[in-house]
């Protein structure tokens, strides 16, 4: 018989009821010194309470040079006591944790952790968010003993503190896997050079971990399949590491891949397939006899259950789909599988804010990051609610003012809800940006919400209507910028192309490369049109992500689309767009002219309104800004009524 998402699993001694499992991920909820607060307790207590088997939390440092980020810390006993209180409550809602314990290594910055990092070998990581680009000096071995026993002591306190288990963190290019790979490891000495040497600071940990914390206390390990730079490690040496690491105790390898080089694989955007990487997972699977977990944006327990059914995997990393719904096992255990909130990989809340240097949140669960304050109250008097417009904002607005009891109705002028958003799943590798209007527009239904679609509302059907509150959410339209020969028949915005209102020639040139702008031009050139963006930024899509411009920018080379870069447009004509380029005068011959120069609100009617209701303005229409912003901000409004 086949395991499925809902049998139970043994690791060592710990029975996980089910297969599901959160994966680590930083949230930056702790304080300064890796103490847990309120917030961080109550958002591992909401999983526990949705049913996730198991938790895993982001990364315990063993030293504080050894952080990355201001994550949390189990560096010295002070530091047990505190986290007694988070694995009691997840313990008390049914599920089992265990933490992560890591050293970051090179992947950290001077600035952060107030001295040069240390490495395995003197070699910087790439500059990223946090992430300086220091030159990190090498481990001397008394160092590297000291650190294998920080690992123990790590783990002793972890089992202190009432963790079921660890997780050593020996993937992602942090220290432990620097010591693994050809890549980051260029040392000559015992510790570097061949597969047996590179192994002996790993190995050296387990057996740290198990002399500190007996026989019977889970270790995982987590490893990077494959690390994707040039001379990293690939899977065949990685099914050979998970060979000698079983040999030394593990209880269960965690397969997922990447180093901060190639981050884009670490947290993959939407251009990267559900469960990419259970064919590591499987090829690890085949030589060990201990459970093998297996990670990668896998958001849909179908996904899950298929990786399960093939013999794959034992156990699935949702992380982020955990973010984006903590009730996803609770969903599957009551057959409500179509009422799960799916992740779609937009990593806009997540990583990106992450990297930023700010507390993780969601943009499909405006919740997260807020578990411990936002508060559902049913009220005493229900109050008429009327929605004007049925993007993220509106319907976000809607969905909270439903849940407090609320009679609500939503006016979208559009046959379909989503709005601006809606347009942004037509590019390609966007279709799961549908999804989440989809499950809003259902989830407003369960919440009897009423949706009028092809409703344009006037200031007289708002008067008629006669509502307690209007949440005023029309969003934005294109900004049409002074440009001469803006306003000409051969220019077409950008939203209309990607609803297929507009129909572009042959070729085509788009004013404006950020995110709207980039990908109509990738939705162009996929349909065969000859593409040039401009833009007067130094590069494309500045605004994205790292993950999500990493896989943009190649694609437009793919489909050769020229980019220029440091552009001021002087003017439109009949034949194409005049564009000065570094001083440099240039024409560029086009059929058509695409316009994607920035949003500005759709606040027009919101004035009038005030004069015959009680109005909020939220999401664009307010301040243009991104999905995220927008749909936190319409949901905030909704419990404040
Ligand atoms: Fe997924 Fe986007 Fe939410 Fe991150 S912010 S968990 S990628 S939906």
């Amino acid at each position: 018989m086949t395991a499925s998402l809902l049998s139970p699993l043994t690791v060592g001694n710990v029975e996980l009821k089910n297969r599901m499992a959160v994966g680590a991920m930083v949230t930056l909820y702790c304080d300064d010194d890796g103490m847990p607060t309120e917030q961080y307790i109550a958002y591992h207590e909401e999983r526990a309470k949705g049913g996730f088997g198991l938790i895993i939390t982001e990364d315990y440092a063993v030293d504080p040079v050894g952080r990355g980020f201001y994550c949390a810390g189990l560096w010295k006993d002070e530091q047990i006591a505190p986290h007694s209180e988070l694995t009691q409550r997840v313990h008390a809602a049914g599920a089992k944790i265990f933490a992560q314990i890591y050293h970051a290594g090179r992947q950290t910055a001077s600035a952060l952790i107030g001295t040069q990092p240390v490495a395995t070998s003197a070699v910087p990581c790439p500059v990223m968010g946090p992430i300086t680009g220091d030159v990190p000096r090498e481990l001397t071995v008394p160092e590297i003993e000291t650190i294998v026993g920080q690992f123990g002591d790590t783990a002793r306190r972890a089992q202190q503190a009432g963790f079921d288990g660890v997780e050593v963190h020996g993937g992602h290019g942090y220290l432990v896997a620097q010591f693994m790979s050809g890549y980051g490891n260029k040392r000559t000495d015992l510790y570097g050079g061949s597969l047996e040497n590179r192994l002996r600071f790993p190995l050296a940990i387990i057996a740290d971990i198990r002399a500190k914390c007996g026989p019977d206390f889970p270790v995982s390990f987590r490893i990077s399949g494959d690390e994707f730079v040039i001379g990293g490690r690939g899977i065949a040496e990685t099914v050979a590491i998970a060979r000698r690491l079983e040999a030394a105790g593990i209880d269960l390898i965690h397969v997922s891949a990447g180093t901060y080089e190639s981050s884009w694989a670490i947290v993959q955007p939407m251009y990267v397939k559900p469960g990419w990487i259970a064919d590591f997972a499987a090829a690890v699977k085949k030589v060990v006899s201990i459970p093998v977990q297996t990670v990668g944006r896998v958001n849909d327990p179908a996904v899950a259950d298929a990786i399960l059914a093939a013999g794959q995997a034992d156990l699935v990393t949702l992380a982020r789909a955990s973010l984006a719904d903590p009730e996803l096992p609770k969903k599957v255990a009551e057959g409500r599988t179509d009422e799960i909130r799916a992740c779609i990989g937009c990593n806009q809340g997540c990583i990106t804010l992450l990297f930023g240097g700010s507390p993780i949140r969601c943009l499909v669960n405006p919740t997260v990051g807020y578990e411990a304050t936002d508060k559902v109250v049913k009220a005493d008097v229900a109050k008429d609610v009327l929605v004007v417009g049925g993007g993220p904002a509106g319907l976000e607005a809607a969905r909270a003012a439903a849940m407090q009891g609320h009679r609500v109705v939503v006016h979208e002028r559009e046959s379909q809800l989503g709005g601006n958003f809606r347009l942004g799943a037509v590019p390609p590798a966007k279709g799961e940006l549908a999804v989440y209007i989809q499950w809003l527009g259902a989830e407003l239904a369960r919440l009897g919400a009423e949706v009028r679609l092809g409703s344009e509302v006037t200031v007289e059907s708002v008067a008629a209507a006669r509502p307690d509150v209007v949440v005023y959410a029309a969003g934005a339209r294109h900004a049409r910028p002074g440009i001469p020969g803006l306003d000409g028949p051969n220019v077409v915005e950008a939203c209309d192309v990607l609803a297929g209102k507009a129909v572009t020639g042959a070729r085509v040139v788009v004013a404006g490369g950020a995110e709207i702008g980039s990908e109509t031009a990738l939705h162009l050139a996929t349909a065969g049109r000859a593409v040039t963006v401009v833009d007067q930024l130094p590069g494309m899509a500045l605004g994205e992500g790292a993950a999500r411009r990493y896989f943009l920018l190649k694609d437009l080379t793919e489909y050769g689309v020229e980019l220029v870069p440091n552009a001021t447009i002087s003017s439109i004509g009949a034949d194409g767009v005049q564009v000065e380029v570094g001083g440099t005068a240039r024409f560029l011959p086009c059929d058509t002219v695409v316009v994607a120069l920035g949003m500005t609100p759709d606040a027009g009617l919101a004035e009038q309104l005030r004069a015959v209701a009680d109005v909020r303005v939220v999401g664009d229409a307010d301040e243009v800004g991104d999905a995220l912003q927008a749909s936190r901000n319409g949901y905030t409004c909704g419990l404040s009524i």
